[in-house]
């Protein structure tokens, strides 16, 4: 049975790595996926369509809330995935460098969900999950903003959890904490560093994107209907 039968999704920075193989994995689980981000792949399919969307940009989110709802009429799954890193050590980290993580991975999800949380609430349904990482439990050298932003995103979504149920509508907001996925967000890391994580795990060894994204469709399907307001590691053991 597939698990996301004509479910409407919302997919935001899947044009590459993890929201790439959430698009992916989605529609082959039958869902109607709009991959989402500024630039465009070359994946895309009858089940898999590109919508432009820049997250720091409120005109954009707006845009393709309209799109999709006038299309559609409904939005059952939004996945708030779009990310970025700057890193730097504390005291050469630039304020604009700070700024834009900020922008990007935290107000970029407040603004999508501003748009389609009550919406859900409206319909009576509906699941969104937002992408933390390991680094907003942990923590990390040099990525003082990216953690602010990653941790700031589980308390943020525990509160729309609460807020979009609060009327008894089915709506379910959760959050994602991968470890170290080998995307080119990864690549950019050292190697030497990369092994280090990797030993760090339970697993020894990083993890993929097709790892996330399976977690990823459970939680959006309805076979999730009891989850939600919480927080679910795919780390391969790096937090034990
Ligand atoms: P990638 O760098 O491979 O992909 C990032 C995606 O986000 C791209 O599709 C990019 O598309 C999009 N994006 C970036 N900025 C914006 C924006 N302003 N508006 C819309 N889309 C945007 O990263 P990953 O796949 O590795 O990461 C995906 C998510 O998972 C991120 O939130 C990341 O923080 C998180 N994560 C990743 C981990 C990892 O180890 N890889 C670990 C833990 C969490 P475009 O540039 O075309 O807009």
């Amino acid at each position: 049975m597939e698990l996301l039968k004509d479910k409407i999704v919302v997919v935001s920075g899947a044009s590459r790595g993890i929201g790439k193989q959430i698009a992916l994995k989605m529609a082959e689980e039958g869902a109607l996926v709009y991959a989402c981000s500024r630039s465009k792949a070359d994946f895309y399919g009858d089940n898999i369509l590109y919508h432009e969307l820049d997250v720091t940009d409120t005109a954009s989110c707006q845009k393709l809330y309209e799109d999709v709802l006038s299309k559609h009429g409904r939005v059952d799954v939004l996945i708030a995935n779009a990310g970025i890193t700057r890193d730097a050590m504390t005291r050469k980290m630039s304020e604009d460098d700070f700024d834009l993580v900020i922008d990007t991975n935290l107000k970029g999800v407040f603004r999508l969900i501003k748009l389609f949380g009550p919406l859900m609430e409206e319909q009576g349904y509906g699941s969104i999950v937002a992408m933390s990482s390991v680094v907003g439990e942990q923590g990390n050298i040099g990525q003082a903003n990216y953690a602010a932003s990653k941790a700031g995103l589980i308390g943020m979504c525990k509160s729309f959890a609460k807020e979009f149920a609060r009327k008894g509508a089915q709506v379910r907001v959760n959050a994602v904490a991968p470890g170290y996925i080998l995307t080119d967000m990864v690549k950019k890391v050292p190697e030497d560093l990369l092994k280090k994580f990797a030993d760090r795990t339970m697993l020894k060894r990083l993890g993929e994107p097709e790892e996330v994204a399976d977690l990823i469709c459970f939680l959006a399907s309805d076979k999730a209907s009891y989850i939600t307001g919480t927080v679910i590691d795919v780390n391969g053991g790096m937090s034990l």
